[in-house]
């Protein structure tokens, strides 16, 4: 196997320290370390950069993420059985990988990164689409990192990415792209990864826009939105009775018709519904 650098392939890895994959922490593993060089040049350069990985197991994206050129990694994994084998890379990558033992959900990447930061991250699908909310709706604009480069399952990827009037078309949709490019970049099928997961996966990539496309305050447009989809089958007339007694004429001064459903509704026009409902 071509190798992109020095240390063991990942197979033997696993096996040495004994990293049977365990389904409650999502644990689904690349063990190509062509594939995870690939993926992570899909992050962009990161020679000038410190890198945010989530969940890095057995290391495979971590190896790629070095070997590409990250100026220096922060990998956050929940898993302690992990931690020899990520040792070893952190020994042949001098001063350039930290790894911490804890939950992404409660680790502040800040205490150890310094910006231009990006991310990039195999996750684990029971916190993927939690962290992505979270990396989207920070309290101010532009957020910490620049871009991110993600690995979902295949249906969360497509929500991500997803445009006005399709089935996938909803509140994961109008957060990234409101303030981010978003773009799937690659997909893989099951076999990729060990164990195989049930279904495909896809990586997305996202570069956050120095400003939001269309201007809204972030609280209502995200009450707004949850409001729209959460009775997305409704007439948004109907659906967003709660937030104005008038909604019917908010509504057609932003442009929507009141009968229309939340799924054909583009960001510029939620944007615009949520600017009205801002001035009440
Ligand atoms: N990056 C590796 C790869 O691509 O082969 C592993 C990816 S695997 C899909 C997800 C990883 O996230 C696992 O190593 C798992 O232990 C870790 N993980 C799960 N929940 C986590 C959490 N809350 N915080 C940090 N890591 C977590």
């Amino acid at each position: 196997m071509a190798g992109i650098d020095t240390l063991p392939p990942l197979r033997e890895v696993i096996a040495t320290h004994g990293l049977s994959a365990k389904k409650a922490l999502g644990q689904n593993f690349l063990l190509d370390l062509n594939l995870t060089a690939k993926i992570a040049r899909l992050a962009g350069d990161m020679s000038g950069c410190d890198v945010l990985e989530i969940g890095p197991g057995p290391g495979g994206l971590t190896r790629g993420l070095l070997a590409e050129g990250a100026h220096r990694v922060l990998a956050i994994e929940k898993d302690a059985r992990c931690l020899p084998a990520l040792s070893e890379i952190a020994a042949a990558y001098p001063g350039r990988l930290e790894v911490v033992n804890g939950d992404a959900l409660e680790v502040d990447p800040l205490a150890h990164l310094t910006p231009p930061i990006r991310i990039a991250a195999n996750l684990p699908y029971n916190v993927g689409t939690e962290l992505l909310v979270r990396w989207l709706t920070p309290d101010a604009w532009p957020p910490f990192w620049d871009s991110l480069t993600l690995m979902f399952q295949k249906e969360v990827a497509e929500r991500i990415v997803a445009a006005p009037g399709s089935k996938a078309y909803g509140r994961l949709a109008l957060l990234a792209q409101w303030r981010a490019e978003a773009e799937i970049v690659l997909t893989l099928p099951p076999g990729a990864f060990t164990p195989p997961p049930k279904v495909s996966s896809a990586v997305v990539h996202l570069t956050a826009l120095p400003e939001p496309r269309y201007p809204a305050d972030p609280k209502v447009l995200e009450r707004v939105v949850a409001m729209a989809f959460n009775q997305r089958r409704k007439m948004l007339r109907a659906a967003l009775r709660g937030l104005a007694p008038d909604i019917q004429d908010r509504l057609e001064a932003s442009g929507i018709k009141p009968t229309d459903r939340a799924e054909t509704v583009s960001l510029e026009q939620f944007c615009a519904l949520a600017r009205n409902i801002a001035a009440v």
